[in-house]
């Protein structure tokens, strides 16, 4: 095959299409031609983004798209975004939010969470962007830039609330409040923090995060701000301020407290049975052996593996459905199949060809993670992309 040099790097340019988002059902052969079949319900993301824009009202809503709207493809569900209203995306790096543009109209604002790289300034200005600054150094750096351009641009200012993560410290925003000279070059359009432990309703971080941002607020002007994800929403009206940013509360996974019942899973997930086998009692299945069967046992082979985000800590511990029947995984999970224990499902076991559920009705989002040891954010963005993705949305 001839490869035109020229056209190689070339990126593509799409533009938003109203369209896009009423007719985005992608069926590369219906599954027929890979391991797995991930379906993605893009009403379901707009009825959670409108619960969650209920819940946080009179404050803003915004949606946290980054890591590719949490592995699920943010083509599809920023423009849906969109169309509920959303109105605010947030990203966490420049070329993420480059790339966002292209499935956005220009009035829909774009902040980078990751602060500007030296020396990005021009491009992120160029772009529209508006840039989450995070230390005094990248406020210095904007301030000159607007004053270089005569522009009052636009940035995001985040606050270190106690999570020492991102964002000026206690130090850093005393500096600050001597020296404001930020906000009259350069256009803060909120300040931002974020809570460590907002998925824990109980913890006494979030009260002392809360307390320490209100402190620092009082020694600066007067500007909207901008404190929760998706578990500082179902932590009471003082946490709102005047603009939420949840992420994964989209994608169906809710905080524990009142949101819980209210939100829709986002994700299916299926794996195509490629193989089955019976083996006596007393063999060792897999890589390494790891497991040994204790009886006569059934065997399906599914073709999805770590490759697909199907991680190995589940090797053993985790399980696929079948008819609502729980199918351990047993063996090590290699990195494009893994073997299923269908015994229990005597002689209604699924055929070469047949679909198991991963993630769906039988098994949520967030057994898997605990199976895995980890949480859903994890698994949701190791999907990876060789699946067959279906966007569902009427
Ligand atoms: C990722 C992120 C969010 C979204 O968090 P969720 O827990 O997914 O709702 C909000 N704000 C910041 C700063 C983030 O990094």
């Amino acid at each position: 095959m001839k490869i035109n040099q020229e056209n190689k790097f070339k990126p593509q340019v799409i533009k938003w299409n109203k369209k896009w988002a009423k007719n985005l059902n992608c069926c590369n052969m219906d599954g027929q031609a890979t391991g797995g079949v991930l379906t993605i319900n893009l009403n379901a993301l707009r009825y959670n983004y409108k619960i969650l824009s209920i819940a946080a009202a009179p404050a803003m809503t915004a949606a946290v798209v980054k890591a590719d709207a949490y592995g699920l493809g943010v083509a599809y569900a920023a423009p849906a975004l969109y169309e509920e209203g959303c109105r605010i995306f947030f990203v966490a790096q420049l070329n993420e939010a480059l790339q966002l543009k292209l499935y956005l109209p220009d009035r829909a604002k774009i902040a980078v969470l990751n602060d500007i790289h030296p020396g990005m300034e021009a491009t992120t200005a160029d772009a529209g962007l508006i840039p989450v600054l995070n230390s005094l150094a990248s406020v210095k750096a904007w301030a000159s830039f607007c004053r270089k351009k005569k522009k009052k641009l636009p940035l995001m200012l985040q606050l270190d609330s106690g999570m020492a993560r991102l964002g000026l410290d206690a130090g850093e925003s005393a500096k600050l409040a001597e020296n404001p000279e930020i906000f009259e070059y350069a256009n803060v359009c909120y300040i931002l923090s974020h809570l460590a432990c907002s998925d824990e309703y109980n913890n006494d971080m979030n009260s002392i995060q809360l307390s320490s941002l209100k402190k620092k607020l009082k020694a600066l002007p007067t500007v909207p701000v901008s404190l929760s994800n998706s578990g500082g929403i179902n932590l009471g009206a003082d946490y709102k301020f005047n603009l939420v940013r949840p992420g994964i509360a989209l994608y169906g996974i809710a905080p524990k407290g009142k949101l819980s019942s209210q939100l829709h899973p986002v994700v299916k997930l299926e794996a195509r049975v490629i193989q089955t086998r019976q083996v006596p009692a007393g063999l060792k299945i897999g890589y390494g052996g790891t497991y040994l069967t204790t009886r006569p046992t059934h065997i399906a082979t599914v073709a999805v593996g770590y490759a697909d985000g199907w991680i190995r800590s589940l090797s053993n511990c985790g399980a696929a459905y079948f008819s609502g029947k729980r199918l351990p995984i047993i063996g090590e999970i290699s990195m494009d199949s893994m073997m299923l224990d269908v015994t229990a499902l005597g002689k209604f076991f699924p055929c070469r060809g047949d679909f198991v559920e991963l993630i769906g009705p039988s098994q949520q989002l967030e057994d898997v993670a605990r199976d895995a040891g980890t949480i859903p954010y994890e698994i949701l963005t190791a999907l990876g992309h060789r699946y067959d993705r279906h966007y569902i949305q009427s």
